[in-house]
C-alpha cells in the first residue's frame, strides 16, 4: 500500500511534468473508484493550468486557479507520466492529458479516489477528508511536543496512537514499527505514559525514517515515471518490519510479531522497553 513516502515521491516525480502545464483533455474510463468521479471533470479542467502540486497526508493535490483536484492512491494505485496516445490497459482508469504527455492513474484494486474541490467551497484544508488530519511530520519543528500533548490521558498503545493519524499523519504501519524501534519504545506502551524525552527521540526517529524512505524512493523515481510501464513501490531494508524470528540488527535478539488493531507489529523485545 502506498504510504506517505511513496505519495511524496510520486508528487516530486509528476511535478515537473504537470506544474505550469495546461490540461488538454481528461479521459474517465469508469464512473468512479472508491467514490464516483465528478462527471463534469473534463469540462472543469480542460484548458486550465496546474499552478502547483502539493501533498496533505496521503492526498495528492493539483492546484488550479478555480479549485483543487484531490487524488488518493488507495491500496494499489499509482500515477505515471506517459506519452500521449499510449493505449490504456485494464486497470488504467483516468488520464489527464497535457499535450504530448498524459498522467495516467492505474488502480487494480480500485480503492483510490479522484475528487474536485472548488475554490468557492472554501479552503482545501477544510475539506471533509483533510480537516481532521494531524500535523505533517516532515518539517514540523514541534512534533515531539505535539505528540506529548496529544497523548496525555490516552491509554491506547503508542503504536495505535501513531496510526490513528489525528496527531501526526503519514506514520503508517511500516514507519510506526521502524521509528518505535529506533527510539527504543515498546509498541504496546500506553501513549499517555510515554515521557516528553522519549517523544523527543520518537519525533526525531519518525522524521529520519520518513526522510530516508523518500530519499530511497527518489532513486527509484524512474519506476514511477518511466514510460515503459514499470511500476511498483520501493522495497527497503528494515530493522524490524516483516522480520519476525530474524535477529535484531542491534542486539541479535529474535524480532517478535504481535497483532495490534488487526495489524502486525514487529519489535525487538530487548531493545524496546
Ligand atoms: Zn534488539
Amino acid at each position: 500500500m502506498p504510504e506517505l513516502p511513496e505519495v511524496e515521491v510520486t508528487r516530486r516525480g509528476i511535478a515537473p511534468h504537470v506544474e505550469g502545464r495546461t490540461v488538454t483533455g481528461i479521459v474517465l474510463r469508469r464512473d468512479g473508484l472508491r467514490w464516483p468521479f465528478p462527471p463534469d471533470l473534463p469540462a472543469l479542467l480542460t484548458g486550465q493550468v496546474v499552478r502547483s502540486t502539493a501533498r496533505r497526508g496521503k492526498y495528492l493535490l493539483l492546484n488550479f486557479d478555480h479549485g483543487t483536484l484531490l487524488i488518493h492512491l488507495g491500496m494499489s494505485g499509482h500515477l505515471r507520466v506517459l506519452p500521449a496516445g499510449l493505449a490504456a490497459q485494464k486497470h488504467d482508469h483516468v488520464d489527464i492529458e497535457f499535450g504530448a504527455e498524459l498522467m495516467r492513474f492505474t488502480d487494480p484494486r480500485r480503492f483510490g479516489a479522484v475528487l474536485w474541490h472548488a475554490q468557492t467551497d472554501g479552503d482545501i484544508e477544510q475539506h471533509l477528508l483533510l480537516r481532521s488530519l494531524g500535523v505533517e511530520p516532515l518539517g514540523c519543528a514541534d512534533l515531539a511536543e505535539r505528540l506529548y500533548r496529544g497523548t496525555r490521558g490516552r491509554s491506547a498503545a503508542i503504536k495505535q496512537a501513531l496510526l490513528a493519524g489525528d496527531i501526526v499523519v503519514g506514520v503508517g504501519n511500516i514507519y510506526a514499527c521502524e521509528s518505535l524501534f529506533e527510539s527504543a519504545i515498546h509498541p504496546a506502551t500506553a501513549a499517555g505514559r510515554v515521557s516528553r524525552e522519549r517523544y523527543a527521540r520518537l519525533a526525531a526517529a519518525i522524521q529520519r525514517v520518513l526522510a530516508a524512505a523518500i530519499a530511497k524512493g527518489g532513486s527509484s523515481l524512474r519506476d514511477f515515471i518511466g514510460a515503459d510501464g514499470a511500476s511498483g513501490y520501493f522495497q527497503q531494508s528494515y530493522f524490524v518490519y516483516d522480520r519476525e524470528g530474524e535477529p535484531c540488527r542491534h542486539c541479535s535478539a529474535s524480532v517478535r510479531r504481535i497483532v495490534q488493531g488487526q495489524r502486525s507489529t514487529f519489535y525487538c523485545p530487548r531493545c524496546q522497553r
